[in-house]
């Protein structure tokens, strides 16, 4: 039976051929023959295997396998037996499955296992196929927008169609296995389906409101809250919680799902919105401690009361068995009104007024959150998408921290020192301390200079790292200064990114310590306390 089912060397010749093209239309198109061959169980894996995903997006599995596991089994690997039988689609598809699955105190000798039974089974190309899968890195230059173009061609059905079925699946593969077998009517059957989490819709940033009232007349303002996402299903009394990431997260906030069992005046409902922590003085806690209650399973009645948390909803795509993500967004909101009765909304204004958004948006930062999100009020819920219907505006901060190091890039950066350490000046000792760390906000021109640069300035090179003078000065904007471990100076920036180089600056006008330390207790000031202290 398993002799019928295409061998995994034709999957991984095919990608070897995407990676040899840089012509998107001769991707779509291999791609697509090579879907119509497969049986309709090889489709779904196929698809993942080929972008590199492995699992869907919906899923919550995981490998779990780092880069020393498979240094390790690759190096001691027996030469592979031509008497083996040769890997089908399938096959590797299990064996990944196996992996996931493997947890418990001896789960790496086992996922090692595994893994190694795979790789005994594999041809080269095949081994450096199955190697990029586990990396999530492809190098062929098939994302999810090639693989939705193919997958529309080869089923000959509409692409929005497509596109439309993978918002509310998350699950490539699912979605080219309707695609292929069951064609446009399939597609359209897929919508969205309670306890089955969809992506969050999501915003574009925007600078000023003057930006936003470009595209809209008139915008509704909310809180923009520095929490973490929630997708909360509900069924009667039964109410499970997803994250912005789509893993469900119900058990470790068990006061959030009791809040909507008795504050959520609906049968059926898909609830979105934000939960905070918050501190003892009523404002938000920072973010880390949020997170701590979001990872936890165990002891959680402590934590509980340590940290506690708060639930702010801002929308509802389904309801009472009907759809909401296609009416627009004020209808929604009006929905939720009319279902909520005892859970916070998000604060919200409607107004036309540059004036009023502005004092509104002080107002938000002043007790201690981001910003605020602006939403076209016809705006419809489109998930895991990101448009000019929806904006954040936040108040960043901006530090000038000279560089001093850097570390190579991998996949499409590899070849470029592109991930800098960040360092402001000890003004007691002279010394530049690290405080943080980004790759972000370099264009390619800039990363290839820098390197230039950097490695002229190199002092000593260990590893993956390159330590170098500290010269080059930039601007880093970043959202929150975190206490951190992880460096000297106690000090980490959260969503640091380069504004700007700042080739008119000195290494000895950079922002010293001082500054970060004065910065990090104003921040701590418009934030909650956490009880006991922390
Ligand atoms: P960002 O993570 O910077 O892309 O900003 C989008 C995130 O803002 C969303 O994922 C939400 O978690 C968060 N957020 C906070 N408040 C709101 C709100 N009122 N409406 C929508 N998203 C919000």
């Amino acid at each position: 039976m398993e002799g019928q089912y295409t061998p995994f060397s034709e999957l991984a010749e095919l990608c070897e051929k995407l990676s040899k093209t840089t012509k998107r239309l001769e991707k779509i198109r291999m791609i697509s023959e090579f879907l119509k061959k497969l049986k309709k169980e090889e489709i779904a894996p196929a698809v993942l295997l080929i972008v590199g995903e492995i699992f869907p997006e919906a899923s919550s599995k995981t490998l779990e396998i780092g880069f020393a596991t498979i240094s390790k089994v690759l190096e001691s690997s027996p030469q592979k037996t031509l008497f083996g039988k040769p890997l089908t689609i399938l096959n590797v598809a299990e064996y990944f499955d196996r992996i996931a699955k493997v947890t418990g105190p001896r789960s790496r000798e086992n996922k090692e296992l595994i893994l190694r039974s795979m790789f005994e089974r594999a041809s080269e190309l095949e081994t450096k196929y199955i190697v990029k899968n586990i990396f999530g890195e492809m190098q062929h230059g098939v994302g999810e927008g090639v693989m939705l173009e193919a997958i529309a061609k080869a089923s000959n059905t509409n692409l929005d169609s497509v596109r439309r079925a993978l918002m509310f699946s998350g699950n490539l593969g699912k979605v080219a296995e309707v695609a292929l077998t069951s064609g446009e009517e399939g597609l359209k059957s897929i919508g969205l389906t309670l306890f089955q989490p969809v992506k969050p819709m999501l915003a574009h940033m925007a600078y000023s409101f003057e930006e936003v009232f470009k595209y809209h007349k008139v915008i509704a303002l909310e809180y923009k809250f520095d929490g973490a996402r929630v997708q909360i299903h509900k069924r009667g009394n039964n109410v499970r919680v997803f994250s912005r990431r789509l893993t469900e997260v119900t058990i470790s906030i068990p006061e959030i799902v009791n809040e909507v069992i008795n504050g959520v005046n609906a049968e059926e409902a898909i609830l979105d919105g934000e939960v905070i922590a918050v501190g003892a003085n009523g404002r938000p806690l920072p973010f880390q401690d949020l997170m701590r209650r979001f990872t936890k399973v165990k002891n959680i009645e402590e934590e509980m009361k340590r940290i506690p948390l708060k639930l702010y909803l801002f929308d509802v795509i389904y309801l009472n068995g009907k759809q909401l993500v296609d009416r627009p967004y004020s209808e929604r909101w009006s929905e939720l009104e009319r279902i909520v009765e005892k859970v916070e909304l998000a604060p919200r204004i409607v107004t036309s007024s540059i004036n009023e958004a502005e004092g509104f948006m002080k107002r938000a930062v002043e007790e201690g959150h981001e910003g605020v999100v602006a939403k076209a009020l016809n705006s419809p819920y489109i998930p895991g998408a990101r448009g000019n219907l929806w904006f954040k505006l936040k108040t960043a901060d901006y530090l000038d921290l000279v560089i001093v190091g850097a570390q190579w890039g991998y996949g499409r950066r590899t070849g470029w020192l592109s991930d800098y350490f960040l360092a402001a000046l000890d003004e007691e000792t002279g010394n530049y301390e690290i405080v943080g760390k980004t790759f972000k906000g370099l264009t390619d021109e800039e990363f290839e200079e820098m390197t230039r640069k950097l490695l002229e300035l190199k002092v000593e090179e260990e590893d993956n790292t390159v330590w170098v003078k500290p010269e080059i000065v930039v601007e880093v904007a970043y959202s929150e200064i975190q206490r951190s471990p992880k460096y000297k100076s106690g000090f980490a920036l959260r969503f640091a990114r380069i504004t700007r180089i700042r080739s008119d600056k000195s290494p000895f006008e950079v922002d010293t310590l001082r500054r970060v330390r004065e910065l990090y207790q104003k921040q701590q000031e418009k934030k909650g306390i956490l009880k006991g202290g922390f």
